[in-house]
């Protein structure tokens, strides 16, 4: 069977309105790959794209759980295992009302190429449910995240799948459902990463992603012959892990992180942001971003329903270099012209797939550098992946033996993206570096691997 481009994404665009999202991870990787396709008639004969782009299989159950009113709540619970062609299936849970399984599939496509360009041994998969943590009590999470785990635990093991965090999923989260896998199976052992440092967590795991996206950036940017950020006025987007170590690095290293957001609106502080009162903020007390101009009234707080017609108030602030860390799909077309028009040279998706094709498109026409997630955000799964390590060898590193780690391997992905896109005659575009690296990797073992 030959299945071209075309057909797979009519194909995903009929199959279900959810999988639209899907479709667009998966058309920005075939337009990438098709010299790759072109050059190598194995990819067509093995069938490696029609085979990629279907998940092993697609995990859907019921979570069923009491409120504190002791009322029953039911929620739906996914695991999407992709692909463990290099690995054992690895990827995120996410916790959020608009989680269903085109946004999974997306998500879990997308983590099969980038823990394919890390280099480590780890297979692409996602997972989560609807339910949302906001506005719950602690026990209703712990509630929650028991009754998720009485059914995951069927399909997840230190070799066969291993679960991290995603919006909504932290630290607290991982720790409840370690709980719960160790009662269920009378079992300690690395079978989800983000655990709490106390029994089994990685230092710096918390803080790899954000940071990771910042040794990334500063590589890019030499690669590119660009000014380093120190000094430099930096926009970022979200509040939440992600952005918040980003903010954290950019400061460490120099540079002037003047914004942020959360799904309510944007925060601007002009003079560089107080991170210790974000922490606090959404963190502690888990409160608006609002709050900040309390004690900081230079500060300019601006809510959604203020924003400008089609585009987000965070990209309209004069920046050197952009860091989207929220969510899916927050930069646009009119928000990549307005970082252009101001002056933007740099954007890092801290966040899975921030820009929406026409961003991208505009964003890289110009010229800007442009760190797209897979490889990018790529520092989280990196640490995930040296924490399943310190796990098996029943060992543990330093915080700056992880950070030097990290920093090497962040640095060697780009350098693998930036080199890929100039041996395949796209040199500066590491949208098309990293796709065709993570691809290449994945389809030669898969040929190896037989049907
Ligand atoms: P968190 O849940 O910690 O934070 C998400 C933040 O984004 C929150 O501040 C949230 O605001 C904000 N947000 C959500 N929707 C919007 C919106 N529409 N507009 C503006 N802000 C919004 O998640 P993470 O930081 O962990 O994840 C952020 C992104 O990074 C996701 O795309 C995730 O998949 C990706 N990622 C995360 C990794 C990790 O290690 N955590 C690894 C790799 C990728 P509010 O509090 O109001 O909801």
């Amino acid at each position: 069977m030959s299945i071209t481009s075309d057909t797979i994404k009519k194909f995903v665009k009929n199959d279900c309105p959810e999988d639209d999202i899907f479709y667009q991870a998966m058309e920005e990787v075939i337009c990438s790959i098709s010299p790759l396709l072109k050059s190598d008639d194995r990819y067509k004969k093995y069938a490696i794209l029609e085979r990629l782009v279907v998940p092993d299989r697609i995990i859907k159950f019921k979570v069923a759980w009491l409120d504190d009113n002791n009322e029953i709540q039911v929620n739906t619970g996914f695991r999407v295992q992709f692909n463990n062609t290099l690995g054992p299936y690895k990827g995120g849970l996410r916790f959020h009302p608009t989680v269903n399984e085109g946004i999974l599939k997306f998500l879990g496509f997308e983590q099969i190429l980038k823990n394919s360009l890390t280099g480590l041994p780890i297979g692409g998969a996602k997972g989560g449910s609807d339910f949302n943590p906001k506005g719950k009590s602690d026990f209703e999470i712990m509630k929650f995240c028991s009754s998720f785990m009485v059914e995951l635990h069927k399909y997840i093991g230190p070799r066969i799948d291993v679960p991290a965090g995603d919006i909504g999923v932290g630290g607290r989260e991982i720790g409840y459902l370690f709980g719960e896998y160790k009662k269920i199976t009378s079992s300690h052992q690395g079978v989800l990463t983000g655990k709490p440092f106390v029994f089994g967590g990685s230092l710096m795991r918390p803080e790899a992603t954000g940071y990771g996206a910042v040794y990334f950036t500063q590589k890019m940017l030499e690669i590119e012959a660009k000014e380093p950020l120190e000094g430099k006025i930096c926009t970022v987007s979200g509040a939440g892990n992600v952005a918040l170590h980003v903010i954290e690095k950019l400061q460490q290293i120099g540079a002037i992180p003047v914004s942020c957001s959360d799904s309510k609106g944007t925060l601007y502080d002009s003079r560089g942001l107080d991170l210790a009162l974000l922490k606090e903020l959404k963190l502690e007390r888990r409160v608006s971003l609002e709050e900040y101009v309390k004690t900081h009234e230079s500060a300019k707080y601006t809510p959604v329903s203020e924003y400008p017609e089609h585009a987000h108030a965070v990209w309209d602030i004069p920046c050197y270099a952009a860091f989207p860390c929220a969510t899916q799909n927050e930069l646009n077309e009119t928000d990549a012209h307005n970082l252009i028009t101001n002056g933007c040279e740099s954007v890092t998706e801290g966040a899975n797939m921030p820009s929406t094709l026409e961003a991208t498109a505009a964003i890289l026409s110009h010229k800007l550098c442009f760190a797209p997630a897979k490889a990018a955000n790529a520092g989280g799964v990196v640490v995930s992946s040296f924490e399943m390590s310190q796990n098996a060898a029943m060992t543990r590193w330093t915080f700056d033996e992880v950070d030097e780690k990290l920093k090497l391997t962040m640095q060697q992905i780009c350098t693998r993206v930036a080199l890929t896109a100039k041996d395949y005659g796209v040199e500066g575009n590491y949208v098309d570096g990293a796709n065709i690296a993570g691809f290449k990797k994945v389809a030669d073992a898969m040929i190896a691997e037989g049907i």
